[in-house]
């Protein structure tokens, strides 16, 4: 990815995931309907060689993304904690 469209907040990180998904379905849709090995008709990669490119797209866009949802689940944790203990005081 070109590092001038790098997402700089979580809502972004989040969004490039899910824009990478919807690029594998489609890679994987194109698969399926007219064989790993065509292409477009005005050429370009094969079905798989596109499949490959986009799963290796989610993949980095999902190892950008994991920190954030790690601290979103601690933050969560802790503050049900928090406020577990809040209600037995
Ligand atoms: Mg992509």
């Amino acid at each position: 990815m070109n590092p001038k469209y790098a997402p700089k907040t979580g809502d972004g990180r989040r969004a490039r995931v899910i824009e990478e998904i919807g690029e594998v379905l489609k890679a994987f849709g194109k698969w399926d309907r007219f064989g790993s090995g065509s292409r477009h008709p005005n050429g370009g990669m094969t079905n798989a060689e596109e499949a490959l490119f986009e799963l290796e797209d989610l993949k980095g866009a999902i190892d950008v993304y994991l920190p954030d949802v790690r601290a979103i689940v601690h933050r969560d944790a802790a503050m049900a904690a928090s406020n577990d203990n809040a209600k037995k005081s």
